[in-house]
């Protein structure tokens, strides 16, 4: 096999991407933008069904991406020189995984080459989560993702 026909993603480290192959390693599952809670002792991080208000429930997609620094402080930029501070990120998520040294998984568009995959393999939170207007404590709202 030439090199070519290797995926970018296996052939190239996350800061040798280009921007494109960087966006385009960002399935949509919107897990990100879900509220999270770190216990104080353990420093664990639980996840929680709750999501930023700015995210559009039907297309899992962000309302003000252009603003969305201004707007939400802690909406975190992913870029490829704060690779260490990935361990917050869900364990499907692509930047992780190949931050960790795996491969995609076959529900990524990137290796299915379907745009739906993400949906209809239930690794899209679009329609599972709240938004955080409708929340009065995210104790209650603990979940485990996959
Ligand atoms: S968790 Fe990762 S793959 Fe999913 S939307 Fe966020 S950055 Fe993209
Ligand atoms: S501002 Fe947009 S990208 Fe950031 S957490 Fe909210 S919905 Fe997600």
């Amino acid at each position: 096999m030439s090199n070519d026909a290797v995926p970018f993603w296996r052939r190239k480290t996350l800061t040798e991407m280009t921007r494109g192959e960087w966006e385009s390693l960002c399935d949509g599952c919107a897990k990100c933008c879900l509220f999270k809670l770190e216990d104080e002792d353990t420093g664990e991080i639980h996840q929680t069904n709750v999501c930023c208000q700015l995210l559009d429930l039907d297309t899992c997609r962000c309302t003000r991406y252009g603003e969305r620094s201004k707007l939400v402080p802690s909406c975190v930029t992913l870029e490829p020189h704060h690779l260490d501070e990935f361990d917050w990120l869900p364990t499907t998520c692509a930047y992780r995984l190949l931050h960790e040294g795996e491969d995609l998984p076959d529900w990524h568009p990137l290796v299915s080459g379907d745009p739906h995959s993400v949906v209809e393999s239930g690794h899209s939170i679009g329609k599972r989560c709240i938004p955080e207007n409708e929340v009065d404590d995210l104790q209650d709202h603990l979940v485990a993702w996959e």
